[in-house]
């Protein structure tokens, strides 16, 4: 299991929780002495096309820091899906986060879409077919559902559940009727029992990352990815990364 991450990652180019100070760091601390930490590098304007309109780019740039960070956001992704479809499965340590950006426009922290912006690129260089991204943030990613909708070959999904139980059995059952070519997770933890939704357990994100990695090692060839989303905690953020990571590896 490789990380993927950049320095950058941790300036505060926003007023928002995902930006705050400190964030980033409470998770590199966790997961660095147990993954090897490979560089990102910032993706190209030819790359953001895949998923966004000029408008929303030059939106965007208009931001100048946010823009500079979002840029290295969305190569970090690539990068970590690259990797997965190699044959070494990744999580792509980044932020802003990016299920929240639509088309043409964003909202929730986020910015450029760097989860469907690292499947349709694998998808662009025909190196998959068919994508499942599985997005377990407590937050339904309305702007990788807009991205993909009607693009029979890439799957969102978003779990639900009124418990840790149920919340578990709805991935194992979904994944349990889908194909893909490579599993990816849009990898929030605001669901945690200590942050925005109350819900989870540090343990549970091991049992999903199990999931993901069974899926993964019986119908697409071990190919699993992760890119972070939401999660604001940082007294427990580093320990769900963790956790999420170890189930996957
Ligand atoms: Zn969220």
């Amino acid at each position: 299991m490789k990380v993927v991450y950049h320095p950058r990652y941790e300036e505060v180019y926003s007023s928002d929780p995902a930006s705050r100070a400190g964030r980033m760091e409470a998770i590199l601390k966790e997961v660095s002495p147990h993954f090897e930490v490979i560089m990102a590098e910032p993706a190209t304007v030819e790359d953001i096309r895949l998923v966004h309109s000029d408008e929303h780019i030059t939106y965007i740039q208009r931001m100048g820091l946010t823009y500079e960070v979002a840029l290295l956001a969305v190569g970090g992704a690539i990068k970590t899906a690259e990797l997965a479809v190699s044959g070494e499965p990744s999580f792509g340590l980044v932020r802003p986060p990016g299920h929240h950006a639509s088309r043409n426009h964003c909202w929730g922290f986020c910015f450029f879409n760097n989860m469907a912006i690292s499947i349709a690129k694998l998808r662009k260089e025909n190196r998959i077919k068919k994508a499942l991204i599985v997005d377990i943030d407590l937050h339904f990613g309305d702007g990788t559902d807009n991205v993909f909708r009607g693009v029979s070959d890439v799957i969102y999904f978003h779990p639900e559940g009124q418990d840790r139980r149920t919340f578990a059995e709805s991935i194992s059952q979904f994944l349990g009727q889908v194909r893909a070519d490579v599993v990816a997770v849009s990898a929030g933890f605001d669901r945690h029992e200590h942050d925005w939704g109350g819900l989870l357990k540090t343990e549970d994100y091991e049992t999903i990352g199990k999931l993901v990695k069974g899926f993964a090692q019986r119908v697409c060839r071990g190919r699993r990815y992760g890119v972070l989303e939401g999660g604001y905690n940082h007294d427990v953020l580093g320990k769900n990364v963790k956790a999420l990571l170890e189930g996957m590896s």
